[in-house]
């Protein structure tokens, strides 16, 4: 009574525990310090790639408005239905956790007025959240990194975009990721398109699932994006978005198509590829990768030039893709996982000077050599519990010292992964040994 834990269950005896452990919630996952090197090694990656093609990153909170993301997403979409985190806050506003970046990032270019020096390129990375059902490559908590592009109409864009995900994917070294194309026109095109779908899914309504039928008239292109079977055999037949396209469509979609050839970047057009929202046009694309089962979608995105309108600001183009952060990483782990992030060194000492002396000598490094991890023992222990401590750090190299090296004014560095052995080194040439061995490394 009188805290805010008042009504927590109180333990029966003091030998009890004074409270249970709290999990995490369903579909949201810790990132643990051995898998970090991934996340650290794709982020890198990201930055350094972005950068090159003049790219800035943006940060954008995780909380917004819930009319933002109903009004950029839409209404009758999974997402903005059922998938949300939304609540009231104190004063009534109704708020929800971000599901995506791109209609934050709309609004902060609107909001900070950085269209003036259109065309701009922007780039974020960060948490997103959705209460879809949590599996394989489908978690409540996710992580997207995303570009977007206001202020340039043309294919070159959109090219240059899916040259730029190529170029990530090399660098991080996987292989065997697809690329679809579909152009989905204007939304006049679309209109006329939808009519005849409409009109297809109807005549067939018996061959449809209940959530189909259940977006037949509010949203019949989302259909195409069915994941049943029979509905997909189902649309085999059904009439095709592209035998609507007017002239200047067209025109986009093969000046977007030759320069992805120009630039070696391989793709197969799939004319069922859709975004199911009013404010899409033109270009949609999707990379897929056939590793990771079901959920095989590394990175989606497309032109969306009624979007910024829609919120707002007057009629900017816009372009952009969102990449899962974990299911990229997913791949890295089964094609090409970069070297882990141990320590380089484990200081070893015995003894209160050599701690003393110790830990100023590895500060001394750590100053003197860029890059070089060193992790001190903690705690004192004998030389045979310090040593198993090393192990577990998982680094190579142990540093020793203890009185003799202390007197003599070196140190022993031992091997601790391979055959090499231990050498006694002179404190003065410390420096140039660790800044060779790091170079060795690389
Ligand atoms: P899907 O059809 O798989 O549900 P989506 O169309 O909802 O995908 P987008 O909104 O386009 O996905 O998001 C872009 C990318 O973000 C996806 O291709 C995927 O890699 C990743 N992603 C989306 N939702 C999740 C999730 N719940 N868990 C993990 N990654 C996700
Ligand atoms: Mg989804």
């Amino acid at each position: 009574p009188g805290t805010a834990y008042a009504g927590q269950r109180r333990p029966a005896d003091a030998s009890e525990p004074v409270s249970s452990t709290i999990n995490s919630i369903r579909g949201m996952h810790d990132v643990l310090p051995s898998d970090m090197h991934l996340w650290h090694f794709l982020e890198d990656t990201v930055r350094d790639v972005l950068s090159t093609y003049g790219y800035r990153e943006i940060r954008i909170p995780v909380l917004e408005k819930t009319e933002l993301f109903a009004r950029a997403i839409g209404d009758a979409t999974d997402v903005v239905e059922k998938e949300m985190y939304t609540f009231e806050d104190r004063n009534g506003d109704l708020l929800s956790l971000r599901p995506e970046g791109t209609a934050g990032v709309v609004r902060a270019v609107l909001q900070n007025g950085l269209l003036y020096a259109a065309p701009v390129r922007l780039w974020y990375m960060g948490p997103m959240f959705r209460r879809e059902r949590p599996q394989k490559g489908r978690t409540r908590q996710f992580h997207q990194v995303g570009a977007e592009v206001f202020g340039a109409a043309g294919p070159d864009i959109d090219a240059e975009l899916l040259v730029m995900c190529q170029r990530i994917w090399q660098k991080l070294g996987l292989e065997g990721i697809r690329l679809e194309v579909n152009s989905l026109g204007t939304s006049r095109e679309r209109a006329a398109y939808r009519e005849s779908l409409h009109r297809f899914l109807s005549d067939n309504r018996d061959r449809l699932d209940a959530d189909s039928i259940n977006r037949l008239d509010r949203n019949p292109l989302r259909i195409l994006d069915s994941k049943n079977p029979g509905v997909q055999e189902l649309l085999r037949d059904a009439p095709v978005l592209n035998d609507y396209l007017g002239e200047e469509s067209l025109g986009h979609f093969e000046g977007f198509r030759s320069l992805l050839d120009g630039f070696g970047v391989a793709y197969q057009v799939n004319p069922r590829l859709v975004r199911g929202l009013d404010y899409y046009s033109h270009t949609v694309f999707e990379w897929i990768t056939s590793e990771l089962g079901a959920q095989g979608t590394v990175c989606a995105g497309g032109r969306y030039d009624g979007l910024v309108e829609i919120q707002g600001g007057r009629p900017w183009p816009g372009v952009g893709f969102a990449m899962g952060q974990e299911r990229l990483i997913e791949l890295m782990r089964h094609q090409a996982e970069p070297p882990g992030e141990v320590p380089h060194v484990y200081l070893v000492m015995a003894g209160e000077e050599a701690t003393a002396g110790g830990l100023q000598l590895a500060e001394q490094l750590r100053r003197q050599v860029a890059g070089l991890r060193i992790q001190s023992n903690l705690g004192g222990g004998s030389f045979k519990s310090q040593f198993k401590r090393a192990d577990r750090s998982g680094a190579p190299l142990a540093v020793i010292l203890g009185e003799d090296e202390l007197r003599e004014g070196q140190v022993t560095v031992k091997h601790l992964r391979d055959q090499t052995g231990q050498e006694k080194i002179n404190l003065d040439v410390l420096e140039s040994w660790f800044k060779n061995y790091l170079r060795m490394l690389n």
